[in-house]
């Protein structure tokens, strides 16, 4: 029950007292009565409110709820997450001029460049996910991404040319980046462009969830365009409760699935929202570096659990890219859990890796 909902009662509840006491003057068990009552009332109250701040931020929506900790407003809380969430913006956007990533991109081959905390923790676990998925995970695919209509430049009508292509590949592949863990400093070999779009959002959830567990908060869901983490309860006692959707066209929106999470993050990858069709064909917005072309094959959209989120986006499209049957592989041989929706010439065919049931309430 809700702090407004309480008080009205206990506003009602004095105003029967009230009537009860000027007309019968039996107050002695009209008073009895209404002491009671506002106790059990106060007893069954214990259901906290739960706090919702939401927003626009990397091009996308994001939306955070927790519940509240005595002695700090929810408004100071929205105050954090909000400049939280530009400073991360601001650090590591490809669409924003300015930022510390397109700064380090506009710079000449050879360059090296001490970078934030925040931007090389980052880079760091991109280059480790880029060498546990033998490149399938790239940062640097961000030329091909731009020629492909899908980086900040906009979209284009038609597929790009092999010649297009042929010429940004010398600058694609992350081992063509240097990262320093220690020192954090960045060489760049050639003119890489950085583009850190799958992976920017879960590190943005993961960042605001460090906002709330600083602040003492303990139950909460942190949410950045579809991917998030969630921790402890809702105000009910009851697990969060995630619906992975179906894939299909942008204005329908169905439910496949429900999972009850309670420490866990979840990102999805799809071919579903993000794509454009030249002749027929559709090219979505996750390219295989291996082919500099978007993924083709019939894994339509791909859920990984982890316990942090910039991982389990991360991994989302690195498993997106390897496509059903060499992304459950994958995923097997390092013990992680996802969930597929695979084309079928019928509809979609579900395959989870072991564990991942656990989580299924519908
Ligand atoms: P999804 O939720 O479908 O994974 P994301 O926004 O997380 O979507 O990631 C898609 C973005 O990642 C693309 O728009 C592009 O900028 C970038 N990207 C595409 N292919 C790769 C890849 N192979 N490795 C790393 N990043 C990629
Ligand atoms: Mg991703």
């Amino acid at each position: 029950m809700s702090a407004i909902t309480s008080s009205l009662m206990i506003l009602a509840v004095k105003h029967r007292v009230s009537e009860v006491f000027s007309h019968h003057r039996q107050w002695p068990a009209a008073l009895l009565l209404a002491i009671l009552f506002l106790l059990v009332t106060a007893c069954a109250d214990t259901t906290p409110p739960m706090q919702v701040h939401s927003g626009i931020t990397m091009g996308t929506t994001f939306s955070v709820k927790w519940i509240g900790v005595d002695g700090l407003e929810s408004t100071e809380i929205a105050r954090r997450i909000d400049s939280a969430l530009v400073a991360i913006n601001q650090s590591m956007s490809t669409y924003i001029s300015d930022s510390e990533l397109s700064v380090i991109n506009q710079q000449p081959a050879g360059s090296a460049h001490q970078v934030s905390a925040e931007l090389g923790e980052v880079l760091a676990l991109s280059l480790e996910v880029g060498a546990i998925s033998e490149g399938a995970f790239d940062i640097t695919v961000g030329p091909l991404v731009n020629l492909w209509g899908f980086g900040p430049n906009g979209r284009v009508l038609h597929a790009p040319s092999e010649d297009q292509i042929a010429t940004v590949r010398p600058q694609v592949g992350f081992h063509k980046l240097q990262y320093d863990v220690n020192t954090r400093v960045l060489t760049r070999v050639v003119k890489s462009y950085i583009d850190l779009s799958a992976v920017a959002k879960g590190y943005g959830v993961d960042y605001v969830a460090e906002i709330l567990e600083k602040a003492g908060i303990s139950d909460y869901l942190v949410e950045i365009g579809g991917e998030l983490r969630a921790r402890g309860s809702k105000p009910n006692g009851q697990p969060w409760r995630i619906a992975i959707e179906t894939p299909t066209a942008e204005f329908e929106r169905s439910v496949q699935r429900i999972l009850a999470v309670r420490d866990v993050s979840i990102a999805t990858s799809g071919d579903y929202r993000n794509y454009f069709e030249d002749n027929g064909v559709r090219f979505s917005h996750t390219i295989d570096p291996a082919t500099a072309a978007p993924i083709d094959h019939r894994l339509a959209s791909v859920t990984v659990l982890m316990p942090t989120c910039a991982e389990a986006d991360a991994l989302a499209t690195t498993l997106m890219v390897m496509g059903p049957d060499k992304g459950m592989a994958f995923a097997n041989e390092q013990g992680i859990k996802i969930f597929m929706l695979v084309k079928t010439d019928t509809g979609f065919e579900e395959r989870m890796s072991p564990g991942f049931e656990q989580y299924l309430v519908q």
